[in-house]
């Protein structure tokens, strides 16, 4: 019973100097519960003796554990550069230096300056993307699912909303068009067949109760063979002809003209507004290369009825979104391409990619690796099927090894044909010195 009366004070006990500059009061909470279960343990007859040294390491271990990041960043090898695991979009750092001004001091974001009386939020980037989409006018919400939603939720509820069986897709993250339809209140009208959907198929859809024709993109898988889809121009012609709401989910939205002919089955924003689509919508961090974001486009009427949809509070994006998305919006009007690392990383050359990962190899030395061609996807629910090329540093070893070791060490790297590999289509050149060490580390 003597180690009972062994048992620190708190009070004294946290006045060691090992706690100095910490929060006494996490220390003492900490202390107290460490404490206690030493008495139990001390009762229990689990243990014979402890030092009060011991109780104090311990206790500021714990109080350091608390404060180990939780997200940390990576180096993603994989090749994906829109990686939805790995957080989609990189923003660029002096685009985020542009936009931290407004995050880190009050702002105009609800202010009407001239007036002097509360503004509005949404119309800090409205004009800018007005000009860079040439639509009459636009939303942002706080991701594309919102997006969705909040169209469904206005203008079909309780309506029937047709889509063809061929687009009813889930994107990861158990994004389900079906089950977002159904929780919008909108009655969802599923038309075709998974291969083939004809204007016919919606024509004969459409009844009194019938709200939109909605077409979805095919985010992450492509139907080949035997198959047909109705072209948004149709549906449109449909909806003009029956006096409904035309709306086209496209996911991912993106501006320049893509390399490697990867636009062939995915037609840009340009050419889809080319069909005066009254909605669209997509997200800010695919392809569009920016902040999570939720961007609908399209006829001013439509989207007044948006925003006084009450849904909207819910789903309203904060300065931090509105202040990133207004820099990337002026990089685009600027064509400046560099500062959207999705495009940058894209636009990357054959020539660029090998020449950096040839400089790798030369410091590691050549027997431990070798720069190889290889192909990769862009990822996100972009480009479905669509390979394009990049370059790879295959590192010598067992592969499944190899990768759990980079892995350990924050990169995330591919296996292929039994190899591991770098591949540098979705690596900035600034973490490449970085890739040196922690190759060097593995491979001692
Ligand atoms: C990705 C995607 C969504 C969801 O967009 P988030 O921005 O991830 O919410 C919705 N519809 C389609 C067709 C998509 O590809």
């Amino acid at each position: 019973m003597n180690l009972l009366r062994e048992l620190p004070k708190i009070d004294k006990f946290i006045k060691s100097k090992k706690f100095e500059g910490l929060n006494l009061n996490l220390i003492s909470k900490i202390a107290k519960q460490k404490i206690e279960n030493l008495r139990e343990k001390i009762l229990n007859k689990e243990i014979v003796s402890f030092s009060i040294e011991e109780i104090e390491d311990d206790v500021k271990n714990s109080y350091e554990k608390l404060f180990e990041p939780s997200l940390i960043p990576l180096i993603n090898a994989t090749g994906v550069i829109l990686h939805t695991n790995m957080g989609r979009s990189l923003i660029d750092k002096e685009l985020l230096n542009r936009a931290s001004k407004v995050i880190t001091n009050y702002s105009n974001l609800e202010y009407n300056l001239k007036v002097g009386c509360r503004g509005e939020r949404y119309e800090h980037v409205t004009n800018h993307l007005k000009n860079l989409l040439g639509v009459e006018d636009v939303l942002v919400v706080n991701n594309n699912a919102s997006a969705v939603f909040l169209i469904l939720n206005t203008f079909a509820k309780g309506k029937e909303a047709v889509v063809s069986r061929g687009e009813l897709v889930e994107i990861g993250g158990s994004f389900r068009i079906p089950e977002v339809m159904a929780q919008s209140g909108a009655i969802l009208r599923e038309v075709g067949a998974t291969n083939k959907t004809k204007k016919s198929d919606y024509k004969n859809a459409i009844n009194e109760n019938t709200a939109m024709l909605m077409k979805v993109h095919k985010s992450n898988f492509s139907i080949e063979g035997f198959s047909e889809e109705t072209s948004y121009k149709e549906i449109k012609a449909l909806c003009s002809e029956f006096d409904l709401l035309d709306y086209y989910d496209l996911g991912s939205g993106y501006i320049p003209e893509l390399p490697y002919n990867l636009g062939a089955n995915e037609p840009s924003l340009k050419d889809i507004l080319k069909d005066d689509p009254s909605l669209i919508s997509f997200s800010g961090d695919k392809l569009f290369g920016s902040v999570q974001a939720g961007i609908i486009a399209g006829k001013s009427k439509l989207i007044e009825k948006l925003k006084k949809n009450q849904l909207l509070r819910m789903l309203r994006v904060d300065k931090i979104t509105l202040s990133i998305l207004e820099e990337t919006i002026k990089s685009y009007l600027r064509e400046d391409f560099k500062s959207i690392p999705t495009l940058w990383l894209l636009f990357q050359s054959i020539e660029d990619l090998e020449a950096r990962a040839k400089k790798i190899a030369q410091e590691i030395g050549k027997d431990k690796c070798e720069v190889i061609k290889t192909q990769t996807f862009m990822g996100g629910g972009t480009l479905p099927s669509r390979k394009f090329p990049s370059v790879g540093l295959h590192i010598k070893g067992k592969a499944v090894k190899l990768e759990r070791e980079f892995r350990k060490n924050g990169l995330i790297g591919r296996i292929e044909e039994d190899k591991f590999l770098i591949d540098f289509r979705s690596i900035l050149p600034e973490v490449d010195g970085r890739i040196v060490e922690i190759i060097e580390e593995i491979l001692v």
